[in-house]
């Protein structure tokens, strides 16, 4: 279908979720436009919310000046392709990561493109919308065709679970080993989820709050320990026969969390500061614990194309149940009460549907 005959199909007008200031959103009228060469425009099925998504709405980005069109993680059903684009045609269904690198920066060429000078600043923004225009570096490098058995709420499940397999890829985690996470959230029950695939020994989520501690259980964690409790520090402590845990997953982007995670890893252990803290966060590090346990500090940040095919080949297999981070669903007219659903905690991910 073309743009014109979508917006002749539309009896209503296509609308886009406009962050107009912090806390502040507005579903306005969205014009779609002819794609130019190497672009797709797309039907949005599904876009999921994410921890970026709430960050942004409480106290905005430093990178994307508000008024800003917001959302994600989202997949879709290509309405009309520009010039150029032979993988994709009008009617397929698709999923997509919402960056792609340069391929000539600094960064992509040392094989770093989730550093990529260009990547954030070019990412795709607006999924809470009726459609989405795609840029041509996001169709040619990070657009799947979605497998017709995945559901579309699993397929937008492709950004975030990248940066997982992101993580894991530089913490390279070892069957033999115990590993403990920190926040009981979506990223938190993703890493869980890949990391028990991975077949490690022991993987232990401590979080907060009876619903969350309830999911993590459900899930598949071995042990589910409430952070509130005086107890799970000696019971982390406890774990490896009293050496504590191999690897901790910090996904609480809290200092205290960040603090936590560094007084709970063994000795010789690794810990993944996965969750960003509020800009200007400072971390105090004992440099004698640091240097005499050889620590290693890990902070990994996005994901690189080659994380990006191995989630979709992950996703494509349907082995795992990622799909159980998604726990509610709305319409995108709804869009006020699925941030308000967000700041009170009680959903994980919640699916918006136009
Ligand atoms: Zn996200
Ligand atoms: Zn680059």
């Amino acid at each position: 279908m073309s743009a014109a005959a979508i917006l002749k199909s539309h009896p209503q007008h296509l609308r886009q979720a406009i962050l107009v200031e912090p806390r502040c959103i507005e579903l306005r009228e969205w014009t779609p436009v002819a794609p130019r060469p190497g672009e797709m425009l797309v039907q949005v099925r599904c876009a999921l919310s994410c921890g970026t998504d709430l960050k942004t709405y409480r106290r905005g980005h430093p990178l994307w000046p508000t008024p800003t069109p917001i959302g994600h993680e989202f997949s879709g059903v290509v309405a009309e392709v520009g010039r150029g684009v032979s993988a994709f045609k009008p009617g397929d269904a698709i999923m997509c990561a919402p960056t792609a690198p340069c391929g000539d920066c600094f960064y992509c060429s040392r094989g770093q493109e989730n550093l990529c000078e260009q990547a954030i600043g070019r990412m795709v923004l607006g999924a809470y919308a009726d459609m989405l225009l795609l840029p041509a570096h996001v169709v040619s490098q990070n657009t799947f065709t979605k497998p017709p058995a995945l559901p579309f709420e699993e397929a937008a499940l492709l950004e975030p679970l990248s940066c997982v397999v992101h993580a894991h890829d530089i913490a390279r985690p070892e069957p033999f080993e115990t590993a403990v996470i920190l926040g009981a959230g979506p990223f938190g029950l993703l890493h869980m989820i890949t990391l028990k695939a991975l077949g490690l020994r022991e993987v232990v989520m401590i979080g907060r709050g009876p619903e969350r501690l309830k999911w993590a259980g459900e899930l598949g964690a071995d042990r589910v320990l409430d952070a509130n409790r005086e107890e799970t520090a000696a019971e982390v402590a406890h774990l490896n026969g009293g050496y504590g845990p191999d690897l901790v997953v910090e996904c609480t982007g809290q200092i205290d969390g960040w603090q936590d995670a560094l007084a709970r890893v063994r000795r010789g252990g690794r810990v993944v500061l996965f969750g960003g803290c509020p800009v200007g966060t400072k971390l105090e590090v004992d440099t004698r614990r640091m240097h005499y346990d050889n620590l290693s500090l890990i902070a990994p940040f996005h994901f690189r194309p080659r994380d990006v095919r191995r989630t979709y080949e992950m996703l494509r297999q349907r082995k795992l149940n990622f799909g159980a981070v998604i726990n509610a669903r709305r319409r995108l007219s709804e869009i006020d009460e699925v941030f308000a659903m967000l700041e009170r905690g009680d959903v994980l991910k919640c699916a918006i549907i136009p």
